[in-house]
């Protein structure tokens, strides 16, 4: 099985290597620019002949958005756009004009219907100072070097990783992975090389294919399993997100930017900023790894994956930071979830994400119409049922998946099979699970549940 997957790996560049990694970063935003400016003085013009009256096939010719063109008229700009052209790899340049040409593709296609999802703005001129600089290299010298601690690239050379990259290297070696392009990019104050790579999987069963888990994603523990299993949160996430607090709070006491009054940032909040953005991707990484490791055991492990729909509406709702690191949570587990399924050959079932995992007894399914988060254990009036609330959703969730099964549906899954298969009630299940389109919320009964249980979905 062929995928496409990203290895990423720290950096330590020298001052020097930083200088040229930036003076790239900054060649591609001057390309990016020089042909958005470009595009839309053509696009400017005729909209002004239309208004004129100007008839269709007299208007300024328009010009082409892909790739190769916007490369061409670069070509032939840059002389004199950009005189210093040579100092830079041209892949400097075509990082800016394939952005942009993605850019306005992705506009286009969500004016013209042709792309789900919130619509996407047309693309803006790249600042210097909210630019994440990044440059990406497609061609040329781009290998690991065999000590796998360094790395080199066009123009910019040898490069010292911070990390080694022998899980890469050894795949490279073995011919089961090719490097298809490598981007160096800050994130949170560190510079990144991320490679992305086609690599060769061998095809895996799950070691117990006929298992089911639910997952459920927490903030006090990373994850609770239905086998009753706590996963704790990785060592140091609190010390480090106590820590994003505390940052946090010294930045809200400097004088940050306004827009309204036009007022710039002291010094001083420009560096709690700085080290704020670090402390957060901190937190992100730990939190991943920790994310890693769990999801990587359970697609090896069970056949059936089942967890909840992100919760979208709360995530907008919610302003509170352990809020919105546990939805990070959501998305990222999902996510990894989503395509480690298909490596080990198993399935993820998401559930509905009205889907009321929380308030319905994984015991008999009674479904409770209140349930304050501050109600850390589950009790059940009907049955008596009394087990920590984090336990009964994910029990909730792996039993979907039997339900899910004997809906007459049958299995889903199978490799190439569509994984984000979403477990919707029996009205939606007739139209296919999965196939309904998006916004549409269906619901699932609880244990075979009857109607009036279904429509107590209050929150
Ligand atoms: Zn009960």
């Amino acid at each position: 099985m062929k995928t496409i997957q990203a290895y990423r790996f720290a950096l330590d560049l020298t001052p020097t290597q930083e200088r040229m990694v930036l003076a790239h970063a900054g060649a591609a935003r001057v390309a990016h620019n020089w042909a958005l400016a470009r595009v839309k003085a053509v696009m400017d013009q005729r909209a002004a002949e239309r208004s004129y009256g100007v008839p269709d096939e007299q208007l300024t010719e328009s010009v082409s958005w892909s790739l190769p063109a916007l490369r061409k008229a670069w070509n032939q700009a840059k002389a004199e756009a950009a005189p210093w052209w040579a100092e830079v790899s041209k892949e400097a340049f075509n990082t800016g004009l394939d952005a942009l040409a993605r850019g306005l593709k992705n506009w286009a296609d969500s004016r013209g219907g042709k792309r789900a999802g919130r619509p996407v703005g047309f693309p803006r001129f790249k600042s210097r100072r909210r630019t994440i600089p990044s440059v990406r290299f497609t061609t040329g010298a781009i290998r690991i070097e065999s000590d796998r601690m360094h790395v080199v690239l066009p123009r910019l050379g040898r490069l010292k990783l911070h990390e080694s990259a022998r899980k890469l290297a050894r795949r490279i070696e073995a011919g089961t992975a090719r490097i298809m392009s490598a981007t160096v990019r800050r994130d949170g104050g560190r510079w990144f090389m991320s490679y992305t790579v086609e690599v060769e999987r061998a095809e895996r069963t799950p070691t117990r294919p006929d298992s089911t888990v639910g997952v459920d994603v927490g903030i006090k523990q990373l994850a609770v399993l239905s086998t009753g299993e706590l996963v704790p949160n990785p060592r140091h996430l609190v010390g480090a997100q106590a820590r994003l607090r505390a940052l946090g709070r010294a930045l809200s006491h400097k004088t940050g930017p306004d827009r309204r009054t036009g007022r710039r940032p002291s010094n001083r909040w420009q560096r709690a900023a700085a080290r704020v953005a670090t402390a957060h991707a901190r937190v992100a990484n730990l939190r991943r790894d920790g994310l890693h490791k769990l999801t990587t055991r359970l697609t090896r492990e069970h056949g059936t994956v089942v967890v909840e729909d992100l919760n979208v509406i709360g995530m907008l709702a919610n302003r509170k930071l352990a809020r919105h690191i546990a939805d990070a949570g959501f998305a990222e587990i999902r996510r990894q979830l989503a395509y480690k399924t298909q490596w080990s050959g198993g399935r993820l079932l998401v559930a509905d994400r009205w889907y009321p995992s929380s308030k319905t007894c994984s015991g008999c399914g009674t479904v409770r119409t209140k349930l304050t988060l501050a109600e850390r254990e589950y009790q059940c009036e009907a049955c008596g049922l009394v087990l920590d609330r984090d336990l009964n959703a994910a029990r909730n969730l792996a039993a979907l998946a039997a339900e899910f099964d004997t809906a007459g549906s049958g299995p889903v899954a199978g490799r190439g099979a569509d994984q984000k298969t979403c477990v919707r009630g029996r009205v939606a299940a007739k139209r296919q699970p999965g196939t309904a389109p998006a916004g549409q919320t269906g619901t699932v009964p609880p244990q075979g549940g009857t109607t009036d249980r279904v429509l107590n979905r209050a929150h």
